[in-house]
């Protein structure tokens, strides 16, 4: 059984089980309006995040006509991956997403050959098995800045490309806090010591763009938010004090690409480097983990990193 946790403001964290323990997660978001309590549900993780929420919503006694919204902040598969089977469930639930994403949860089609050809059909079909289309007429695509409103709150979706050009954040007036997807980084809760979260970006292929996830995480401060919601994991507070590190870390990844742009095996090099600078950086930051252990949280995202990296250094030539 994985975890919940019960934050302020009527909001939930689940961990979506995905890979491995508190490594994505997904928020229940419950809201008292006139019309009785709402709920939002951001990001869905996998098919196999489904039944976690299903069993989640039970045992609050939310029943599934009370969900409103179901919320992806972009379409990569440990966001968004089990949208079409939760939406299946939910007879009165919304789809929210990034209007260049909505294509893909309409036909996922596409989606499902891009992740197939990356990770090879039988681990694709074990992680996210068939991705289920939905319906257009269940789907809306707030315009930047757009507000819905969940119960006595309001969720206003910022375009936020940088990470992916299907991205946006969403801003919750009444935690006073954004829903970031993957556009401030990742802060895995093992990381966090005396000196605060490690934060760091994440660059996966294919649209990672430094200059636009740069002012993307610049935008998101001028809400002057206190505190940010991971996916890759849980609340984060003090944004401002966070985004310097995760800004300066960015241009950190972006060098250690450009010096490797022509080397013959340059994903391995370029992954060996971000992952000693991330150890480097974490001991630093007073992280008294193994380093075996370091690595084993890490090495995934050095891996996709890289690989983003090298995608980005490919378009840019
Ligand atoms: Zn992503």
């Amino acid at each position: 059984m994985t975890s919940n946790t019960e934050l302020n403001w009527g909001i939930h964290v689940l961990d979506t089980g995905f890979h491995r323990d508190n490594m994505a997660a997904c928020y229940v978001v419950e809201d008292e309006g006139e019309n009785g309590v709402e709920v939002a549900i951001v990001e869905t993780g996998t098919k196999d995040t489904v039944p976690v929420i299903e069993a989640f919503l039970h045992d609050r006694g939310i029943d599934f006509e009370q969900v409103k919204y179901v919320i992806v902040t972009h379409v990569h598969l440990d966001h968004a991956g089990g949208a079409g089977l939760l939406m299946q469930m939910l007879p009165n639930a919304k789809l929210v997403v990034h209007e260049k994403g909505a294509r893909h949860m309409i036909n996922p089609a596409k989606l499902q050959a891009g992740a197939t050809a990356v990770y090879g059909e039988e681990v694709f079909s074990k992680t996210y098995g068939d991705l289920l289309s939905i319906d257009e007429s269940k789907i809306l695509v707030p315009a930047d800045e757009e507000v819905l409103t969940l119960g006595s709150r309001s969720f206003s979706f910022i375009d936020t490309p940088g990470h992916a050009r299907h991205h946006f954040c969403v801003y919750d007036n009444k935690s006073q806090g954004f829903f970031t997807g993957d556009t401030f980084g990742l802060a895995y809760q093992e990381l966090t010591t005396d000196k605060g979260p490690f934060i760091f970006p994440t660059t996966t292929p294919v649209q990672f763009d430094p200059d636009a996830l740069k002012y993307s995480i610049k935008r998101l401060l001028s809400f002057q938010p206190q505190r940010m919601f991971l996916t890759h994991y849980g609340m984060v507070e003090q944004p401002d004090v966070l985004a310097e590190v995760l800004l300066a870390r960015i241009d950190v990844l972006v060098d250690i690409a450009t010096r490797n742009a022509n080397h013959s095996d340059r994903i391995n090099v370029i992954k060996e480097e971000v992952l000693v600078y991330f150890i480097e950086q974490l001991a630093e930051h007073n992280c008294t983990l193994s380093k075996s252990d370091q690595v084993n949280l890490l090495a995934m995202d050095a891996t996709l990193n890289a690989q983003g990296l090298d995608v980005w250094l490919s378009l840019r030539d």
